[in-house]
């Protein structure tokens, strides 16, 4: 039997709970998968906790095994690219949204949905990364794509201290950008200046309606945040700049006008990590392997066991949580 967080809903009454699955049933669940893993670490992202909670609607299908990330060793093989043994790591592709994922002792996946997890990385430093360090290498990947160059000056990342943010930093510092972290917890400057960000700034500076073209400050930023953020961040981007958006902690809208778009030509990259194409993906890994060190990834982390998967989950949507947290789903 395996050990998993299982989300279930009977009429309006939504139940989250750690309980055992049976091979049949994972069997059942995941028809036609090629790949048995055999799961050491999974985490908890921002959607993860929207899912725990049911605060909104991540799960399309019930009941549901949680996790929208997992990390381990490949235990049977029916698909060509992969063998017993093999070191994997798995983001998005609707895991523990339509697909059962990865917050449990053992997952059917998709050969074709797999990474292999670099060499210098264990399966617990892959789920240190997770789809939030994942997600910040393809947004760095996003500003580079559109030419941002570290002597272009200023990089401004949102949401800071958290997952996306944390990362987002870490890379960014580590390929040569000043980096500018905005973050509502000033406590965290110290934090946020180990990972290499050279100031810090109030979010608050950034989260009231603003006009629609304000001083141009920015080459580039990795926006986490959305909403009145999300719009003063463009309209503080220098000519040519590109703002790259994958994230809503802030807010779903986007109040913004076209001004910053057709009078300074700045680009805004939508970054969306679920459906990504596997080149993309492996480019985002391979970025992540040579920028960011096992050291960073332990100053970001924290780990917990399965069970502490829920308290962890309230407090990711509160803001309380700094950096990543890895869930050891055998503990
Ligand atoms: P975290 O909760 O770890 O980080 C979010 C951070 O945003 C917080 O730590 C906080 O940072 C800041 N924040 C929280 N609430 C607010 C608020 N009301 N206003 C302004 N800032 C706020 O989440 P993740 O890093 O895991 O995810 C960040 C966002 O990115 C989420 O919306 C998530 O859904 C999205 N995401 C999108 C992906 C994609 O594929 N596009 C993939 C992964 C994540 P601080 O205290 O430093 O200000």
């Amino acid at each position: 039997m395996t050990q998993a967080i299982v989300l279930s809903k009977d009429g309006e009454t939504f139940k989250a709970e750690v309980r055992a699955i049976s091979e049949a049933e994972l069997e059942a669940a995941t028809p036609g998968d090629d790949v048995v893993v055999a799961v050491e670490y999974s985490t908890i992202n921002y959607k993860d906790g929207l899912a725990l909670t049911n605060t909104s609607p991540v799960v399309r299908k019930w009941p549901m095994v949680a996790g929208i990330d997992a990390a381990g060793t490949v235990a049977a093989s029916g698909n060509s690219r992969w063998k017993p043994g093999d070191k994997v790591v798995i983001n998005g592709w609707g895991l523990g949204e339509t697909h059962w994922g990865g917050l449990s002792q053992r997952a059917r996946l998709k050969g074709d949905w797999l990474v292999r997890v670099p060499a210098q990385f264990s399966t617990r430093d892959a789920m240190a990364i997770g789809t939030a360090g994942y997600t910040a290498a393809l947004s760095v990947l996003a500003l580079r794509a559109h030419g941002v160059e570290p002597s272009q000056g200023e990089i401004l990342v949102t949401g800071a201290t958290g997952g996306v943010g944390s990362m987002a930093v870490a890379l960014l510092a580590s390929l040569g950008y000043a980096v500018v972290a905005s973050t509502g917890k000033a406590a965290e400057a110290d934090y946020l200046r180990s990972l290499g960000a050279k100031e810090i700034i109030d979010r608050a500076t950034l989260s009231a309606p603003g006009k629609p073209l304000q001083k141009e400050r920015w080459a580039g930023a990795v926006d986490s945040v959305g909403g009145a953020t999300l719009a003063n961040v463009c309209a503080q981007t220098r000519w040519g700049g590109t703002v790259a958006a994958c994230g809503l902690a802030g807010g779903m809208d986007f109040p913004a006008t076209v001004a910053p778009f057709i009078l300074r030509s700045v680009t805004l990259a939508g970054v969306d990590s679920v459906m990504a194409p596997m080149t993309r993906r492996e480019a985002a890994w391979h970025l992540v392997a040579t920028h960011l060190s096992a050291a960073q990834l332990a100053t970001i982390t924290r780990e917990i066991p399965l069970a502490g998967a829920f308290d962890a989950a309230r407090d990711i949507l509160a803001g309380r949580v700094r950096g990543r947290i890895v869930v050891d789903v055998n503990r």
